[in-house]
């Protein structure tokens, strides 16, 4: 299959031609419909490891420009969650929508990669030797050919695409310096650049906090603040003070399935939280 081919809104498979021109944070992607609010949804999903249920029944929603926070002791199915929107993982019963018409069952890791939801992995594979634009500009959605090499020149948009999240991500001033130089927390940023560049509608970050200083954790809030709204983000994170600083609407997870939803206060409130996570 073509390398920018994407999932259209009839379910087949279209050849994208070359979007680098495209514009940088869009709410709307083309071939993802997003007419009844919602971007993503999971009805009765269960996955079975040698007949341990990791998502047991799971039903989840989420609105297109939300924010959402999931949170949950270890083991609860959060990362088999993400496993499962990202077709890594096929799941035993249920289906899993992006948008309206998007079956992702019927799809691989990379066309659902391809047509709009991007993933951040805990531990950041930034290419060290390569500053942090020529990291940028290596995860660009462009033809092969232009992708093939960094010599390929870049056109003016493209490198204002670059510089625009260079600047979102506050990497500016560090444009230049291989990635292996940066900071901890300046590298996960590079690396969620790095999946912007890629123009995701939905993206998943799995513990994207973890490891990071607290000035580093504030910024990567505000970040997140950001993007959301044009962007959908489902955060999985257990430091409840960031969680605290984004969250409009929590999902609870529990032996695979929703515990709760709601607000931090409605969440905190519910006495079965308290006891599977929260008063731990
Ligand atoms: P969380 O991310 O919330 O900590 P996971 O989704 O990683 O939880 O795991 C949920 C449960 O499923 C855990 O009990 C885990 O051991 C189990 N599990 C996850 N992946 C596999 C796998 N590939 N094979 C067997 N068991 C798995
Ligand atoms: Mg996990």
């Amino acid at each position: 299959m073509n390398a920018s081919a994407v999932i259209s809104t009839d379910n087949t498979i279209r050849d994208s031609g070359d979007q680098s021109s495209a514009a940088f944070g869009h709410v709307l992607a083309p071939g993802v419909d997003i007419s009844h609010k919602a971007i993503l949804y999971l009805d009765d999903i269960t996955v079975s490891f040698d007949g341990f249920k990791a998502l047991n029944k799971l039903t989840l929603t989420i609105d297109a420009g939300e924010l959402r926070c999931i949170i949950g002791p270890n083991g609860a199915g959060k990362t088999t969650l993400m496993d499962v929107i990202t077709g890594k993982t096929r799941p035993d019963s249920g289906s899993a929508f992006f948008g309206q018409t998007i079956d992702l069952s019927r799809y691989t890791e990379a066309e659902i990669a391809h047509a709009g939801i991007g993933r951040k992995f805990q531990k950041p594979t930034v290419f060290e030797s390569h500053s942090a634009f020529e990291n940028l500009e290596l995860a660009m959605k462009t033809d092969k050919r232009a992708r093939a090499s960094l010599l390929a020149r870049l056109t003016a948009g493209e490198r204002d695409r670059i510089g625009e999240t260079l600047q979102l991500i506050e990497l500016e001033a560090v444009a230049g310096r291989p990635a292996g130089l940066l900071s901890h927390g300046q590298k996960q940023w590079l690396e969620i650049g790095m999946l912007l560049m890629q123009e995701p509608q939905l993206l998943l970050l799995d513990e994207p906090v973890a490891g990071m200083t607290d000035a580093e954790t504030e910024r990567t809030a505000e970040l997140f603040k950001t993007l959301a709204g044009t962007h959908s983000l489902i955060v999985v994170e257990h430091d409840m003070d960031f969680v605290t600083r984004i969250a409009k609407k929590i999902t609870v997870l529990h032996e695979g399935s929703v515990l709760a939803e709601g607000s931090m206060e409605e969440v905190q409130a519910d006495p079965r939280v308290v006891e599977v996570y929260l008063g731990r």
